[in-house]
């Protein structure tokens, strides 16, 4: 099934220039960037993102992480993209992330990892309404 999916490239990833070459394992992946913006998130937007794990230990830090530079926001569409990215993105921790993935070879650490992808089609659709609107995804 054609899905979309949405996808942030992290300041960890935008402050080493390496939004291109992320792009470039996405496209080879068969994933279609349907919608792409450079943002500078608010700590309200960051918080509200990752509201799901504010009573982690590590969430501070992850806000102050996604805030201190720009990401990239995107949407990409593909045949099972919400399983597909985050096959192509690798394990959360970059050691345990397979070859080839993104976070294999650009994460430098479980925090800093380079990438956020949807972890459901449902979440998809909530994270992708939090930074476009419909007419914004060109597919
Ligand atoms: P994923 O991004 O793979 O879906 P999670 O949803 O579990 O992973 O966590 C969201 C983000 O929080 C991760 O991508 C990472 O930036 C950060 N994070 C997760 N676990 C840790 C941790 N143990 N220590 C520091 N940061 C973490
Ligand atoms: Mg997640």
């Amino acid at each position: 099934m054609t899905e979309r999916t949405f996808s942030i490239i992290k300041p960890d990833a935008t402050r080493r220039n390496l939004t291109g070459k992320i792009n470039a394992v996405i496209e080879d992946a068969g994933l279609r960037i349907v919608a792409q913006r450079r943002v500078k998130l608010t700590t309200d937007q960051a918080k509200k993102f990752y509201e799901v794990h504010a009573e982690r230990p590590f969430y501070g830090e992850l806000v102050e992480q996604m805030t201190a530079e720009p990401v990239v926001v995107q949407v990409l569409e593909g045949e099972n993209a919400v399983a597909k990215y985050r096959e192509v993105m690798g394990a959360t921790n970059p050691e345990q992330a397979a070859e080839g993935t993104i976070r294999k070879s650009f994460a430098l650490s479980i925090g800093e990892n380079s990438v956020h992808g949807s972890d459901s089609l449902d979440n998809a659709k909530i994270e992708i309404a939090q930074f476009f609107t419909d007419d914004q995804i060109v597919g």
